[in-house]
């Protein structure tokens, strides 16, 4: 483990001696918790823009990090000449290039519930956006209840030729109470049930997490701690809670019920989970980073480099590491 935690980037250098850049779609697929007629009205945390990948939000591109909030909503997430797969696949190899000076490169299908559709559709789509250009890996992000045998086994059938295919799936917490505040539309026994299948279809597994949602308490933390001990993920994406304009949680915030954690209640807490995680899983991400304009609190956060940077030197101090009591 390269300092404090097992990290994304040393995964990838000692597993392939090579960065990997995400090429991050968004494919149109919508999801089924926040369909008109099947759904149950959607996380009370989601934001219709905050699953797009930062460079296919050109709506956005005249923000500033620091930007002011603006009460003002944005037309659309991915404007309507980039919906089409091969398009944002260019802008974001071109950008990954030119920033990057990029060479390998991952195919994910980022935005909603990428596995909600007809099994047919979901192999055309996977199979035109794996035809463009060369891939080392496929990642696909969906929810739990949104997986069956048989897409489980279309999506597998991309380990013949590919280095690596990960299913990415929302968990957000391991009790069922924060579940049912949160509207996921899911308990914890079906993330368990799926995750289990993932890992036996031969796919990697990546579980994302949310921390600081209302009323959360060291018992709903260690149910969380717990269900990842247990699913063992390969990788972790944890977020600390952001409340975003046009969500159902900023609803509650400007009536003043409910606010996000500071800095240093984050901090905790996210020290907290690690410690108690085991030290074989990738942390892939730490903090959650919403543009300015759209975030109504936390406000004045630190960005990632600078609350990594926090984050180091408190496991530093205090001789900290993942896992460190689990031994
Ligand atoms: S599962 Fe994802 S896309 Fe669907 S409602 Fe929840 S946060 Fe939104």
């Amino acid at each position: 483990m390269a300092k404090f935690y097992n990290s994304y980037s040393d995964y990838l250098k000692n597993k392939y001696g090579y960065k990997i850049y995400k090429v991050g779609v968004s494919a149109g697929f919508s999801c089924p918790h926040r369909d008109s007629i099947t759904g149950k009205g959607g996380c009370v945390f989601c934001d219709e823009l905050g699953s797009v990948a930062a460079y296919l939000r050109t709506n956005e591109s005249m923000y500033k990090r620091n930007s002011e909030y603006e009460e003002k909503t944005l037309d659309k997430a991915v404007p309507d000449d980039l919906l089409d797969i091969k398009n944002q696949i260019k802008r974001a190899k071109t950008f990954l290039i030119n920033r990057y000076k990029a060479e390998h490169f991952s195919l994910y299908f980022q935005s909603f519930s990428n596995t909600y559709g007809r099994i047919d559709l979901l192999k055309k789509k996977y199979d035109y956006g794996l035809s463009f250009g060369s891939w080392d890996e496929l990642i696909i992000s969906t929810r739990p209840d949104c997986l069956d045998d048989e897409k489980l086994m279309l999506i597998s059938s991309y380990k013949n030729y590919l280095k690596d295919v990960c299913i990415e799936l929302g968990l957000q917490s391991g009790s069922d109470r924060i579940l049912k505040l949160m509207n996921r539309g899911h308990d914890v026994n079906t993330y368990m049930t799926y995750a289990e299948k993932v890992k036996n279809y031969g796919l990697s597994l990546c579980t994302h997490i949310m921390i600081g949602f209302p009323t959360e308490s060291k018992k709903d933390l260690d149910l969380t701690i717990d269900a990842i001990n247990n699913s063992q993920p390969d990788f972790i994406k944890i977020h600390n809670l952001n409340i975003v304009k046009d969500t159902i949680l900023y609803q509650d915030y400007i009536n003043g019920k409910i606010r996000a954690p500071s800095v240093d209640e984050y901090l905790n807490d996210l020290v907290y989970v690690l410690r108690r995680i085991s030290e074989k899983i990738v942390l892939q991400r730490l903090i959650c980073e919403t543009p300015s304009h759209r975030l109504a609190s936390p406000r004045n956060f630190p960005d990632k480099n600078s609350f990594i940077k926090m984050l180091d030197s408190y496991m530093e101090k205090n001789m900290y590491t993942q896992g460190d009591l689990l031994k």
